[in-house]
């Protein structure tokens, strides 16, 4: 079975339960100390009823003990019997002759039924046998249909305290969890449209309790992280910046000393000065791509690309390293697979995708691209039967200088930083990349565009 996870329910079973115990209870001893309190009553009534009447057969105040209309209704519960239970006048309706006389406050079945019964004995004379039974009684029946009632509409009571009582509270506590919506929702934002600038609303709900605080801290914290953000990709652009000119300088006076060397030792020396500053002004032209990237500040000039001439020319630049690992590049695009696209991101990020299917690819494997035109939408698939990436590692491959294997990677001098730059071409372009991959099988990327 699901768990109840929202706090809102918990919260609304917890004192709707707990409601429900205190009302059974009150009503509970509510209950039984009036029915008590009411069979109390009657006994009493029925005992004062009886003496009174008793008094009046004293005083023979009439034949008719029940004279009045007004006596009729006072003495209800009271009968008149003769000492040998003989029925005399009688006020109650039920017959109760057959019960036998006695002057103590009881109760008595009669035909199933319960009464209360209370009788007194008046003598003619003092000391004589002879005289009149005075009894009185009552039905606990009455008091009975009182409870059924009672009972009743504390059936009736209960629910509808407790239908107040969860919706009510319901209602509260989901207006009171409000902000922690604009919260969650906010947090979702920034994670998948990837703006740290969204902020929670402030108080858009009037009060000022402790989420509304919460919400306050949350979006000072996240001023906070924007405002890192940014300088840390002010650093990388500066330092990018500052790096191009010398690195361009290392670069040329390294091609120049390869030109000028005069033997193998000064060859290697140079050679080696040569590939590192290409490598390094590599890394920095990714640096500067994805910082304007992130700051918006990179220019796509979009036109119709034919990918069938796009994805030869990415394949033929990177023949050459293919060749070293005995590689065969394979290309699958029908002609005129037209794409609205700046070309030379776009290449450079199919360059990429092939340039890595190579690097992690077999000796002697293959790498195969396919562009493919869809109703709404182009596809560039890369593919190789190189040495794939295991599933925990295909979320971390976007990250920024993230490499799968430090050490091999460093072999192809790696960076970690192509995929980062492919995949934010690819959202430049609106576009998506997925991958696929089996350790040991091979890797597939594709570009939705
Ligand atoms: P790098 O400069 O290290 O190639 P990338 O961002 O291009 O950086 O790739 C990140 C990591 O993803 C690489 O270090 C590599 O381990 C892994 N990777 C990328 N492409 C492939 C591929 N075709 N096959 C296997 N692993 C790959």
């Amino acid at each position: 079975m699901k768990k109840l996870t929202s706090i809102k329910t918990r919260i609304t079973i917890w004192y709707t339960t707990l409601m429900f115990i205190l009302v059974s209870v009150v009503l509970a001893i509510v209950g039984s100390l009036s029915y008590q309190l009411s069979i109390d009553g009657i006994e009493n009534d029925i005992k004062a009823q009886v003496s009174q009447v008793s008094e009046r057969v004293r005083n023979r105040a009439s034949k008719n003990i029940f004279y009045s209309v007004e006596s009729s209704k006072e003495f209800k519960n009271v009968s008149v019997y003769l000492e040998d239970g003989s029925y005399v006048v009688g006020q109650y309706l039920y017959d109760l002759s057959s019960i036998p006389f006695k002057e103590k406050l009881r109760r008595e079945t009669v035909d199933g039924e319960t009464y209360i019964v209370y009788d007194e004995f008046k003598p003619s004379k003092p000391g004589d046998n002879r005289g009149y039974w005075i009894r009185g009684a009552e039905s606990v029946n009455y008091t009975k249909v009182l409870g059924r009632s009672m009972f009743m509409i504390i059936l009736i009571i209960i629910p509808i305290i407790l239908l107040i009582t969860a919706f009510g509270g319901y209602y509260i506590t989901r207006k009171a969890f409000l902000p922690v919506n604009d919260i969650t929702h906010t947090a979702n934002e920034i994670c998948t449209q990837n703006d740290i600038k969204k902020r929670i609303p402030i108080n858009p709900y009037g009060r000022e309790d402790e989420l509304y605080k919460l919400s306050l801290t949350l979006n000072k914290m996240l001023d906070k992280i924007e405002d890192l953000i940014v300088k840390e990709k002010q650093f990388t652009s500066d330092a990018s910046h500052e790096l191009r000119t010398p690195i361009s300088v290392i670069l040329a006076q390294g091609e120049y000393l390869l030109d000028i060397a005069d033997n193998e030792k000064e060859k290697e020396l140079a050679k080696s000065i040569v590939d590192k500053s290409n490598q390094v002004s590599k890394l920095v032209s990714r640096l500067l791509l994805l910082a304007r990237i992130d700051s918006n500040r990179q220019k796509i000039n979009k036109e119709k690309v034919d990918l069938s001439v796009l994805v030869d020319i990415a394949a033929d630049g990177m023949r050459e390293l293919a060749k070293s690992k005995n590689i065969v590049i394979l290309t699958d695009v029908s002609e005129n697979t037209i794409v609205n696209a700046d070309e030379a991101l776009l290449l450079s990020a199919i360059s990429n995708l092939i340039s890595n299917a190579i690097k992690y690819g077999r000796e002697s494997g293959h790498v195969i691209i396919k562009a493919s035109k869809y109703a709404d939408s182009t596809e560039i698939v890369v593919s190789d039967n190189g040495i794939g990436i295991s599933s925990e590692n295909l979320e971390k491959i976007w990250g920024r200088f993230y490499r799968v294997d430090d050490v091999r990677n460093d072999e192809y001098g790696s960076s970690g930083l192509g995929l980062s730059m492919v995949k934010s071409i690819v959202e430049l372009h609106n576009g998506k990349i997925f991958v696929k991959s089996q350790p040991g099988k091979g890797t597939e990327f594709r570009i939705v565009l």
